[in-house]
């Protein structure tokens, strides 16, 4: 993928829905400009693994493969990474809910979510608990998940 390609079209609507642990269902989910944006196309820094987590579940939805990679550690992060939404049996994400976000100490910290998908027409959802760290810079970064079962 090269700088010159188009952006994926920008949604009104943040595709994380803001999720957020105890966020109620069926809250109006915020624009995309005033919530994963900012980091994503702004360059601002989220301040919480949760934030950075359900930037990354929203640059998944857009395919947003620099994103992906800038916010992954370096030890764990794929060599290929493989996030063109539009890709044949590419999963189309239907939704993000945050169960739990659980700071271990300043720079460690665990995320539990489920995010929704669909996959060659079948329903499937992905429940983990990724552990994040925060480098000497300041940034939030995936480290690795547990799959966990329902
Ligand atoms: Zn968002």
């Amino acid at each position: 993928m090269t700088a010159e390609l188009a952006r994926a079209a920008r949604p009104l609507d943040c595709p994380c829905g803001g999720a957020a642990p105890n966020l109620k269902s069926g809250a109006k989910p915020p624009r995309f400009a005033d919530c994963c944006g900012r980091f994503i196309d702004g360059g601002a820094l989220p301040a919480t693994a949760f934030e950075l987590m359900r930037s990354r579940y929203t640059a998944y939805v857009l395919g947003e493969a620099d994103y992906l990679r800038a916010t992954w550690a370096a030890e764990t992060c794929p060599a290929d990474l493989d996030s063109d939404p539009n890709a044949p049996g590419a999963p189309r994400w239907l939704g993000l809910a945050i169960k739990r976000h659980e700071p271990v100490d300043a720079t460690h910290a665990l995320v539990e979510f489920v995010a929704r998908y669909k996959s060659g027409g079948r329903a499937f959802r992905l429940h983990e608990l990724s552990r994040f760290t925060r480098g000497d810079d300041g940034r939030w970064r995936y480290v690795d998940g547990d799959i966990l079962e329902g």
